[in-house]
């Protein structure tokens, strides 16, 4: 599997899950690399943001930043040595985020097997753009989709970021729940139009303040809680945002 390198490992950490159902919950986290969309906030841009692409991205105005080096930032593991590497922590609970982790389920699937084979109460949550359909396999092995459908504030095509057939699966199923990211007021208008054509269920649905700094999380969350309160939906904060800023392998 072609997992995010963090420093000279594989990106495989002991943290809080940040954001989501299971927010404030001690977990895992495995970062796969590579991903097939691009957006323009994303703060896991080193598993995509490689040089000779032409995506652009909300830091490009930076002076220190630019894109990476695709072998400096991505390394090859084994799932079986993935799978002892996740095991060393002792934690029940295994976030798969990414990039987009769909894009290498057979790997994943052998790492989930690895990992139940040793820890059977291993709980497997997968944060997904919800663009890829999971083989049954995969489905039947993961206990929990974070399926985050990108709106437009994400730069990306419509086209690229809403497949139906993928949107109407993870609706379809009890295991996802579906996260927005959401920059503007205006964005609900887009959330109600998909909730609307997918079906999605109200109660699953959770909104979440676009940023990357306490501070911007600060601006929106006011508003974004008063939305949340009038439609129904759940509030979703960016806790390891709040505690760690925008640092990776915590
Ligand atoms: S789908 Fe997720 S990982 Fe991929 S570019 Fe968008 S925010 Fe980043």
């Amino acid at each position: 599997m072609k997992l995010a390198k963090l420093g000279d490992d594989p990106e495989i950490f002991h943290t809080l899950q940040g954001e989501g159902p299971g927010a404030g919950m001690p977990a895992v986290f495995i970062r796969a690399a590579t991903c097939n969309l691009h957006c323009v906030w994303c703060d896991s841009d080193h598993t995509w943001n490689f040089e000779g692409t032409p995506w652009p991205h909300a830091k490009d105005a930076l002076p220190t930043y630019g894109k990476y080096r695709r072998s400096e930032v991505v390394i090859g593991i084994d799932p079986a040595a993935a799978a002892r590497r996740i095991l060393a922590f002792a934690c029940p609970r295994v976030v798969i985020t990414g990039g987009e982790p769909l894009l290498q389920q057979a790997a994943f699937l052998a790492l989930i097997r690895h990992l139940r084979r040793e820890r059977p109460d291993t709980f497997i949550e997968v944060e997904t753009n919800a663009t890829r359909i999971p083989s049954p396999g995969f489905a039947d092995a993961v206990d929990q989709f974070n399926a985050s459908p990108k709106l437009a504030n994400s730069g990306v095509d419509e086209a690229l970021r809403l497949r139906p057939a993928a949107l109407a699966w993870f609706a379809a199923s009890p295991k996802a729940w579906f996260k927005f990211v959401v920059a503007q007021a205006a964005d609900l208008t887009e959330i109600q139009r998909l909730r609307e054509r997918f079906g999605l269920p109200a109660g699953r649905i959770l909104l979440m303040p676009e940023g990357r700094t306490a501070a911007d999380l600060d601006r929106t969350a006011p508003w974004l809680a008063e939305l949340c309160r009038a439609n129904g939906f759940r509030f979703c904060d960016r806790l390891h945002i709040r505690l760690w800023g925008d640092r990776r392998g915590v």
